[in-house]
């Protein structure tokens, strides 16, 4: 069953307009949810980053956060998913092809759930990356369709056979394709901060947290490709990868290419939050 509109149907009922504008333009916003056991986690977050999003192309939800909640909670049970994740997007609906909005905007919500395991052995082995020229637009923090630039920057990784991709502008850092990147240097961390130039992550909202907790300073300042190449650990972070660290870089070891102390804090108490969700649910 998937989830169109605010009504759970089967997947061979639905049909999508070849003019609907996300389809057509990449017109519309998304947002990726993890479940643990059965339970969602940060959900409240990702709607009110969604709801946002939504805003800052001047859209409005179709349904209240209370009823999305709702219906994602109803969709996941449906699919019986233990351990995966819901895909949700709305796009501005269908209109005649033109590139200004419709007169009369009808936002189309479609959403799917998957089982999806955790990445373990990433988490715990490290992935590989590259470095890339970021050519995305300059609203990198809006969780939008239009990902051309994050597709193409996500297999470059793959064509030399590493994981992520990490964006450099102007010889700043500013994230990874699809997740979050932060590097460590004398047991301090430094991320970019939360700005038009990246995505604000959920799961960095987290590890900001997480560090905060536990004593570890944090930078919400640039850092610099050569920082980068230079840091004694480097990290990222997403709803898919959760908390994961790079070992190396352009071919180039980071540190002696193991995992490192900061980034092993922050798993095991990224990993406390999740049980602990299951104990505040239950
Ligand atoms: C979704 C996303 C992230 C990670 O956000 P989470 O909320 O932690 O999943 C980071 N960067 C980009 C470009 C993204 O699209």
């Amino acid at each position: 069953m998937i989830l169109v509109q605010d009504q759970l149907k089967d997947q061979s009922e639905v049909r999508i307009d070849i003019e609907d504008r996300g389809y057509q333009f990449g017109d519309g916003v998304y947002e990726v949810v993890r479940i643990y056991n059965g339970q969602y986690f940060g959900m409240e977050e990702h709607l009110i980053r969604l709801e946002r999003s939504a805003r800052e192309i001047q859209m409005t939800l179709p349904y209240s956060i209370e009823l999305l909640k709702e219906r994602l909670e109803k969709l996941a049970k449906a699919n019986d998913i233990r351990d995966g994740h819901v895909y949700l997007q709305i796009t501005r609906g269908v209109a005649e092809r033109t590139h200004q909005f419709p007169l009369q905007q009808a936002p189309f919500l479609v959403a799917y759930a998957r089982k999806s395991p955790r990445p373990l052995s990433k988490m715990k082995d490290g992935i590989t990356a590259i470095t890339t020229e970021d050519i995305r637009w300059l609203r990198c923090d809006i969780k939008s369709l239009n990902l051309l630039g994050n597709v193409l920057g996500k297999q470059k990784a793959m064509d030399t056979k590493c994981d992520e991709s990490i964006f450099i502008r102007n010889d700043i850092v500013t994230e990874g394709s699809s997740t979050n990147v932060y590097i460590v240097k004398n047991g301090e961390i430094w991320t970019h901060p939360a700005n038009n130039f990246i995505l604000n992550g959920i799961t960095r909202q987290v590890v900001l947290d997480i560090a905060k907790e536990t004593g570890i300073t944090v930078h919400e300042e640039t850092f610099t490709k050569n920082e980068l190449m230079d840091a004694d650990e480097v990290i990222i972070s997403s709803t898919t990868m959760e908390v994961t660290p790079v070992i190396s870089i352009d071919g180039t070891q980071v540190s002696n290419g193991e995992p490192g102390k900061v980034a092993r804090t922050l798993q095991e108490k990224f990993n406390e939050r999740i049980a602990q969700l299951q104990r505040v649910k239950n």
